[in-house]
């Protein structure tokens, strides 16, 4: 349902007038006041809808707005990035903010405290989910952060994602034993969900039945059932539920803690388990597991494979430059010697006043983000580096001998693909 104050007819008689979002209701059902909040919705509508619009324009992920004296500063982060987004009077910033706590549903009237919320919305033929956060500042203003979620594209392929054909073939086979245990894991923010995503659409579904229990955060795998967890019911009655009705893998939530992981590992045998954790890569992964788990021949018995990720922008391909390498540049970052052509962000010609910056990417020579993926596979030579008590360093160490993907191997063969550029691969290792 459209608000009636959500259509963009009322501005046809305005020339040139940029398509505005629609906001199409608040997230937790929540009715706004319209009455109660009329001077907020003449000031603060058109306002808020045009920061969101400019957002969803420019791809933006995530808006934060902070009012520093007369002004407030907007901020866009763009794949990650974050770019300047022009200043607006404290008084519009204060509006806007309001509107958007009105329309998610939140306390329009608190300002002391820490609120979250969210608001459906259309753009552009395409649905979204525009979040909203407000924080108190020590100045008595409200800091606004609003992130912008495009439905369309939150539904993951694993070719999407960047997995290689070998890390594909391999996910598929690991499934296939309908026992075991597959793992993504990353630090927050690196796609570390979307990799989980990625590794249950590599399941080949016509074959196996999956079933998810926990929250799909309204995104969807193709084929797979999701199971309703009965009330009162705990993970380890659940997952026998599942069991009993014949599934092949269970996709689950995001593992928080060894209670968790014990009863994923304990309950392997009888289906295959695909889940998520936190860690900083691999092998740091699978410490932690070790050390939740407690026994490593659980582990090692239980275990398929860890997927960890780190994101990256993926060059524009409308502007990307081709250039000649030199050979000592590729043999200093490790790259082939037969390597004949890399690629960097295009740039207007500086000599040339009529080249414009390029329309696709608004001139940023980055569209998109990739992951880089690394695969810590339980292979006899890993199982029994890890039944002798490898530390992270060892475990990392047989991952290279046993050529394993790894963060370094598959940034580099994303580099001679010409999907990424050299600087923005450093730019990854270099940031945490
Ligand atoms: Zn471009």
């Amino acid at each position: 349902m459209i608000f009636g104050f959500g259509s963009n007819d009322d501005y046809d008689d305005e020339e040139e007038e940029l398509e505005l979002v629609t906001f199409q209701g608040a997230l937790n059902g929540k009715k706004p006041d319209v009455k109660a909040n009329g001077r907020l919705m003449e000031i603060g509508l058109v306002p808020a809808k045009e920061i969101v619009s400019d957002a969803m324009l420019r791809r933006a992920e995530t808006v934060r707005v902070e009012t520093k004296g007369s002004a407030a500063v907007v901020r866009l982060y763009i794949d990650g990035i974050a770019y300047p987004g022009g200043r607006l009077p404290k008084q519009e910033a204060h509006a806007i903010t309001q509107m958007l706590k009105l329309l998610a549903g939140l306390n329009v009237k608190q300002r002391k405290a820490r609120q979250k919320g969210g608001i459906k919305a259309e753009f552009q033929d395409t649905p979204y989910q525009v979040l909203v956060e407000t924080e108190p500042t020590p100045a008595g203003v409200e800091r606004l952060t609003i992130r912008v979620r495009n439905l369309k594209q939150s539904v993951e392929t694993p070719d999407e994602l960047g997995f290689s054909e070998t890390m594909k073939e391999k996910l598929r086979e690991m499934a296939a034993n309908r026992s075991g245990v597959i793992l993504a894991c990353g630090v927050p923010g690196s796609g570390t969900t979307s990799t989980r995503f990625g590794i249950a659409r590599s399941v080949d579904a016509y074959m196996y039945s999956v079933y998810t229990i926990g929250d799909l955060e309204s995104r969807e795998i193709p084929y797979t059932t999701e199971f309703e967890v009965k009330e009162g019911d705990d993970l380890e009655t659940t997952i026998q539920r599942v069991i009993r009705i014949d599934a092949d893998v269970i996709f689950a939530d995001a593992m928080s803690d060894a209670e968790t992981a014990k009863i994923i590992f304990a309950k392997q045998k009888e289906i295959a388990f695909i889940s998520e954790f936190a860690a900083r890569d691999t092998a740091q992964g699978l410490a932690k597991l070790l050390e939740w788990v407690g026994d490593p021949q659980i582990v090692v018995d239980g275990l398929h494979a860890i997927v960890s990720q780190k994101l990256l922008r993926v060059l524009c391909n409308d502007c990307k430059q081709a250039f000649r390498p030199n050979p000592k540049l590729l043999k200093k970052v490790g790259l082939p010697p037969k390597t004949k052509v890399l690629y960097r962000p295009g740039q207007p010609d500086p000599e040339d006043p009529e080249d414009e910056p390029c329309e696709v990417c608004g001139g940023l020579g980055y569209f998109g983000r990739a992951g880089m993926f690394e695969m810590l596979e339980m292979t006899d030579g890993m199982r029994e580096a890890i039944l002798g008590g490898a530390d992270v360093a060892a475990i990392k160490s047989k991952m290279r001998e046993e050529r394993m993907p790894s963060f370094q191997s598959e940034g580099l063969r994303l580099v001679a693909e010409g999907r990424t550029s050299l600087d923005e691969l450093q730019r990854t290792f270099k940031s945490k």
